[in-house]
């Protein structure tokens, strides 16, 4: 097994677990990335890739997969072809006491990014409705929207600082 980052965290039971650093990154848009979810009964690390909970093998806390060994199929682990208790080829559940809630709740840059982009679309929007509304003489209205427009633009600047 090669070194790897690891971390540990705190479940909801208070026990602690080492898992790797990339394990508990950012939630990421991008769903083939395995996420810790809690251990098992078993005491298998549990992650969550492509809405599927599934145990990572004891010996190098890979993903199990179906495999011969002789002549008769069994689960293997991936990264060493062991053969593993044949529970980890399906999917896991977890303790509920032995579920990870993240402490902070990390901002993926990249959601961000999308969000505060279809917000400053909306910005834009509101001030072109306003300009509209102005131009046939409804002031109240563009009054309105241009107030709407700039409490965005101002939510969109804070959140830009942070991202
Ligand atoms: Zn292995």
């Amino acid at each position: 097994m090669t070194a790897t980052a690891t971390r540990t965290v705190r479940l909801v039971s208070g026990d602690e677990v080492t898992i790797p650093e990339s394990l508990v990154g950012p939630e990421s848009l991008h769903t083939d990335n395995p996420r810790f979810v809690g251990m098992s009964p078993e005491g298998w690390v549990v992650v969550e890739a492509y809405g599927l909970r599934y145990g990572l093998t004891p010996c190098c806390g890979a993903s199990a997969k179906g495999s011969m060994v002789g002549d008769e199929p069994a689960i293997v682990c991936r990264a060493c072809y062991a053969e593993v208790d044949p529970l980890l080829g399906g999917e896991a559940t977890v303790n509920p006491d032995d579920v990870w809630q993240p402490d902070e709740d990390p901002i993926d840059p990249e959601s961000l990014g999308l969000v505060l982009d279809a917000a400053t679309e909306r910005v834009e929007a509101l001030r072109a409705t306003a300009k509209e509304c102005a131009a046939m003489g409804s002031h109240v209205a563009a009054e309105r929207f241009y107030a709407k427009a700039s409490r965005l633009a101002e939510a969109v600047g804070n959140l830009r600082q942070i991202g």
